[in-house]
């Protein structure tokens, strides 16, 4: 910065040097994105992505396999979302996108919805990550790889975001996946759908940590995420009552 800029920098007010800086999106220390602009343009409305996430892994697969767990696809999400004409942005795991072909391509082909990438069979890039596998550091850029084609062969769209399992990476993880020319976005707002039993408890989650431009993460996997499309028509009724927009993660951050 030239000693000209910095001048002009410190005679901004700070409410007006803060709003140059919220007019982006956020960036945490390891350069990851967990939420959009905060301060609105004159006139714009209050924005919110809702994220979805299609998580699978071998031992997923094998309790499908085994009848434990009926499905890891949770139709009712998308008739949520499509009942109140909601726009989402789903992360796939590549394995899902396998296991599941005929519902990625209906996703991709959706008009509202965008697909991005959740790794391959979502491990844990850095650990300890809430019980998720490890992965050798000389296997990650593969996964990433993997996880693309899969998404690819399955609905003819590249993904342009990546989100990490659970949120664990390294410095190191994040360059990988910069490397293989994702943006790595993961969330301010956890919906806390994982396990939870009371669609009450997701909505008032949602509702009580969003802000402006907030990314919620939710799951469309069903299985160990049930109740998160019948807690949809809620969380979108409250969002909207609140005054803010729905929009997919590239509106929010002024990348459609
Ligand atoms: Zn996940």
């Amino acid at each position: 910065m030239t000693r000209a800029a910095l001048l002009a920098l410190l005679l901004l007010s700070s409410a007006q040097a803060a709003a140059l800086i919220h007019l982006r999106p956020s960036l945490n220390a390891a350069g990851i994105i967990t939420h959009g602009p905060r301060t609105l343009k004159t006139g714009q409305p209050k924005q919110v992505a809702l994220t979805f996430d299609a998580d699978m892994t071998p031992g997923m697969e094998s309790e499908l396999r085994s009848g434990k767990v009926r499905s890891f696809d949770n139709e009712t999400v998308v008739q949520a979302l499509e009942a109140a004409n909601v726009p989402a942005t789903f992360f796939l795991t590549g394995m899902w996108a396998q296991v599941y072909p005929a519902s990625a391509l209906a996703l991709a082909k959706h008009p509202s919805f965008e697909i991005e990438d959740h790794s391959y069979d979502h491990p844990g890039f850095s650990q300890p990550c809430y019980g998720l596998a490890s992965i050798a550091d000389a296997q990650k850029s593969a996964d990433i790889g993997r996880s693309q084609r899969a998404i690819q062969t399955a609905t003819g769209t590249t993904p342009q975001y990546f989100r990490f399992p659970g949120g664990c990476a390294s410095e190191s993880d994040v360059q990988k996946v910069e490397a293989a020319g994702l943006t790595v976005v993961h969330w301010d707002v956890i919906g806390g759908d994982a396990n939870q039993k009371s669609p009450a408890v997701i909505v008032s989650d949602v509702l009580s940590r969003v802000k402006s431009g907030s990314i919620v993460v939710l799951h469309v996997s069903g299985g160990h995420a049930p109740e998160t499309g019948v807690a949809l028509p809620a969380i979108i009724k409250g969002l909207r009552a609140e005054g803010y927009q729905l929009v997919t993660l590239k509106t929010l951050l002024g990348r459609p």
